[in-house]
């Protein structure tokens, strides 16, 4: 059931860690289903994916009358996106967890000046050996922090990074050990860096198979799917 396990995992997730539900692939019913274990973050991949659901949720409160209905429901962007689809993503989250370019930064900070919103974002890492995964290199994250560019319309809050895909736990930890020494890298420039700002502490890693060696290495924000909702379709 999917309410037992947002409990169990409430129970188990010190509270410094923030249980983020991956609901991709999954119905609207199964987000409420979550949602009345009070489960407010929900975080989609693809932008169309996100859009109908947050329209089916606008739906059900036009019909039902209850303009408050899962008012507090809060949405994060995982997945990598094209600066093409800004406008379907951006009005409605609360975090882009997945800035995995220097292009995409640039462009959601125009958006974010076009359309008068800070955006919170976190940058992606790439920790991983899985050449298709998406991130960005050390050396394009310092580039972000020390360059001239400065983007007034993003409030970077973190980082997220995401592990080989393996059994080998000794992989999963070098891996996540990489964003730990990344995220140092990012500290170094607190105070130098127009574009950091102190607090931008996230660390956002973890998901069903590997979140424990995760919150054991200091993760902030766990994202969890399969775990919850199952296998995806
Ligand atoms: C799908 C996805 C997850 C969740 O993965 P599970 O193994 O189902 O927990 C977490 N993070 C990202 C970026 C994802 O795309």
């Amino acid at each position: 059931m999917i309410k037992d396990v947002i409990y169990r995992l409430n129970n188990e997730l010190p509270a410094t860690v923030k249980l983020v539900a991956v609901s991709k692939f999954h119905p609207f019913e199964a987000i409420e289903e979550a949602y009345a274990a009070g489960q407010k973050v929900f975080a989609e991949s693809r932008p169309q994916e996100l859009l109908s659901k947050v329209k089916r949720l606008e739906e059900i409160r036009t019909q039902s009358g209850d303009a408050l209905y899962m008012s507090d429901v809060e949405w994060h962007f995982i997945g990598h996106l094209q600066t093409n689809k800004l406008k379907m993503v951006l009005p409605y989250v609360s975090l882009v967890q997945s800035v995995d370019s220097i292009r995409l930064l640039a462009a959601i900070d125009k958006w974010g000046a076009a359309n008068d919103r800070v955006v919170n974002v976190l940058l992606e890492c790439f920790i991983s050996d899985d050449e298709t995964k998406q991130g960005l290199s050390e050396k394009e994250l310092t580039e972000i922090l020390s360059g001239e560019q400065t983007y007034g319309n993003i409030r970077i809050c973190g980082l997220m990074g995401m592990a080989t895909f393996t059994e080998d736990e000794s992989v999963i930890r070098r891996d996540f050990q990489r964003l730990l020494d990344m995220q140092q890298v990012l500290h170094d420039w607190i105070g130098e860096s127009r574009n950091v700002v102190p607090g931008c502490s996230e660390l956002s890693f973890g998901m069903s198979d590997d979140y424990k060696i995760a919150v054991e290495m200091g993760s902030t924000m766990v994202r969890i799917g399969s775990m919850i909702f199952g296998e995806r379709a």
